[in-house]
């Protein structure tokens, strides 16, 4: 691995980005099952925008997301969140790191079953025995919309309230950045919808920088960009997207791979030659 060259040029820009990624690379295994999950992709996060990644399955979309959110390492390149440079980082830092300045959102939601609502999204702050910051923790509450569900425990909510509560929990230490992986893959459309536009409000209201994977053209229709992947590699930037615009990359995507006679780095074991590209 090379050394961190960027640091400085990325403290000094002006408005630098919230996350960078320098040609990150990720392979899994060797000899017959070597897997390039990724192959040097170089992508910048915006500051306050909310960044949805679309590609087929096996395409590498959650391995980027774990290399830049610190719960993966690279191979090799480079990941820096708000000035860091995650990939180089002891084992120690990036859990402190993780901790306090990054927040996560899976498609299971994660919550502890025997604590309420209240207690599940301020639990980071609890276990850091951290102070609570209440002007902060009301703004994501108000924005949550879930005043009224807050002492009640994750069996009495919807599954959309629940994901609601596991993003107010990821937004809860005002994280540098926000990464959710198929955040409404368990959900159906009202509660998508519910959870998504509390992700919006987030970066719209309250500043929040959001990135969301997802296969979903109506999921990514509610990001500022859409960067789509396909074998380990970023093929599409798309800004501004709506459900019509991403169904059309999409499409292109499918069918330029398929021209490439579906080569894939990931040998013909990715998902990505079951068809579900369009999904
Ligand atoms: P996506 O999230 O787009 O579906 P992934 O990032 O999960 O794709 O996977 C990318 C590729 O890396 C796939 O071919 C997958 O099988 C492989 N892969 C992911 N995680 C591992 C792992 N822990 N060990 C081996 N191969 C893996
Ligand atoms: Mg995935």
């Amino acid at each position: 691995m090379s050394a961190p060259t960027q640091t400085a040029a990325v403290v000094n820009e002006k408005n630098p980005p919230i996350a960078i990624a320098r040609k990150l690379t990720k392979v899994y295994g060797s000899g017959d099952t070597r897997v390039v999950a990724l192959d040097g992709v170089s992508i910048e996060i915006e500051r306050g925008s909310f960044t949805a990644i679309m590609g087929p399955s096996g395409s590498g979309k959650s391995t980027l997301m774990h290399c830049m959110a610190g719960l993966d390492r690279p191979s090799d390149g480079h990941v820096f969140v708000d000035g860091n440079p995650i990939s180089t980082l002891s084992e120690r830092q990036l859990t402190k790191l993780r901790r306090t300045r990054l927040g996560f959102v899976f498609q299971a939601f994660n919550l502890i079953p025997t604590l309420t609502a209240l207690e599940n999204i301020t639990l980071p702050i609890d276990l850091a025995r951290g102070k609570v910051d209440q002007a902060w923790l009301d703004a994501v509450i108000d924005a949550v919309g879930l005043a009224d569900r807050l002492g009640h425990k994750p069996s009495e909510l919807s599954g959309g309230q629940q994901q609601r509560v596991a993003c107010a929990r990821a937004l809860v230490t005002r994280p540098s950045i926000v990464f959710a992986d198929e955040p409404t893959g368990n959900l159906d459309s009202v509660s998508s919808h519910e959870v998504l536009t509390f992700l919006r409000k987030s970066v719209d209201e309250l500043g929040q920088s959001v990135v969301v994977v997802t296969h979903d053209p109506g999921t990514a229709a509610f990001a500022d960009r859409v960067l789509f992947l396909a074998d380990g590699a970023v093929v599409g930037d798309l800004c501004d997207p709506t459900v019509d615009s991403v169904i059309d990359a999409l499409r292109e995507h499918s069918e330029r791979s398929r021209a490439r006679g579906r080569h894939t780095t990931n040998g013909a074991t990715g998902d990505s030659a079951k068809g579900d590209d369009l999904r």
